[in-house]
């Protein structure tokens, strides 16, 4: 997956640039009060000195990417730090760093970097919907123009299969995302654009507050671009942030849970069943990792794979990891509190997560 990515990557690397310079043009052409959402890349200024880098766009940005030849980047929003490392993994999503700034510092041990700074706060007319709900791609303010060459064909044909699994991502973008639908543009402008695929490559994508985003155009059943080898056959969906450690927020893990039942029913797909799919046995719910060379979606999401599996709206019950390292059953009180119903010890709870992790 990697190796594909960074193919492709460089590739694109020249049409990238040509991209940036009609998208200045067309900033300040754009009036943002009356278009539903507008993005900027504009690099134009860099200046290196003792490997550090410096990007001043001129506009205050909300997100970045960057494709590097060397193993590892680090950036700050500011010359005196704190300086960050841009998580590898991002690269393997296809993914943009959310962070919001001016200027942009970086450092690479690598001998070229680039840099597409984006800014997609401007709002989508209308807000979006309530916790559970599909905010759709024009309520999000996807610009349909991505997925359009310059002669005003589709890029990215949409074909419609019937999918036999459903595979889990994380992002690799913010926790507690100031604001997702601008991360979801950056993303969307991201793989569209930057990446040229034409489009984003999940099929969904869901929020730390439990909404859910449309991803890939063409409705039901369309073939993302988010699992290498398995596009064909499995519905994508990113959840919003980086669970490498940090366990996914209950909002956000129960309208995933939901998405993948209503999902599941809506294609025939057993959540606790197996599938044979490309080359071996896999479960229908799986995560990214499973079925490639991926940390993806780290353990603070396979945390709730048994949840995505097994989710009963009617019992709206679910396990999770308490301060002290416990399992805990909570259960949803109809007036909208949660109360824990059992407890697992440590030592239970070692078994259980082993159990969780590796699924089934
Ligand atoms: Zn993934």
């Amino acid at each position: 997956m990697r190796k594909w990515l960074l193919m492709s990557t460089s590739f694109l690397a020249i049409a990238a640039t040509l991209i940036t310079i009609s998208l200045v043009g067309s900033l300040f052409k754009a009036d943002l009060t009356t278009k539903a959402v507008s993005y900027t890349i504009v690099p134009t200024k860099i200046e290196a000195a003792d490997e550090v880098y410096r990007f001043t766009p001129g506009f205050g940005f909300n997100a970045f990417g960057v494709i590097a030849d060397g193993t590892k980047v680090s950036y700050s929003l500011a010359a005196d730090g704190p300086w960050e490392v841009v998580n590898p993994e991002a690269a393997e999503e296809g993914g943009i760093v959310v962070a919001y700034g001016d200027e942009l510092w970086l450092k690479t041990d690598g001998t070229s970097a680039q840099v597409t700074l984006i800014d997609s706060k401007p709002q989508a007319k209308g807000g979006l919907q309530a916790a559970g709900s599909l905010i759709t791609r024009a309520q999000w303010g996807a610009d349909e123009s991505y997925r359009l060459t310059s002669n005003g064909q589709v890029k990215w044909p949409t074909a419609i299969v019937s999918p036999k699994m459903i595979v889990v991502h994380h992002t690799v973008t913010a926790n507690n995302d100031p604001n997702p639908a601008a991360t979801v543009r950056a993303i969307y402008y991201y793989h569209a654009i930057v990446l040229g695929w034409g489009d984003i490559g999940y099929n969904y994508l869901v929020d730390q507050q439990g909404r859910i985003y449309e991803g890939r155009y063409g409705g039901d059943g369309v073939i993302g671009g988010h699992a290498l080898k398995f596009n064909p056959v499995s519905i994508g969906i990113g959840v919003l942030g980086t669970y490498t450690t940090e366990v996914a927020p209950w909002p956000q893990a129960e309208a995933t849970a939901q998405l993948i039942q209503e999902k599941a029913l809506r294609w025939g797909i057993d959540r606790q069943g197996t599938v044979w799919a490309v080359n071996g046995t896999y479960p229908t719910i799986v995560a990214h990792g499973d079925v490639g060379a991926t940390a993806c979606p780290g353990n603070g999401l396979r945390h709730h794979m048994w949840t995505f599996r097994n989710y009963n709206p009617v019992a709206r019950e679910y396990w999770q990891i308490n301060s002290e390292g416990e399992a805990e059953l909570v259960q949803k009180l109809t007036d909208g509190r949660y109360i824990t119903v059992e407890r697992k010890t440590a030592k239970e709870t070692a078994l259980w997560l082993w159990y969780d992790v590796l699924g089934y």
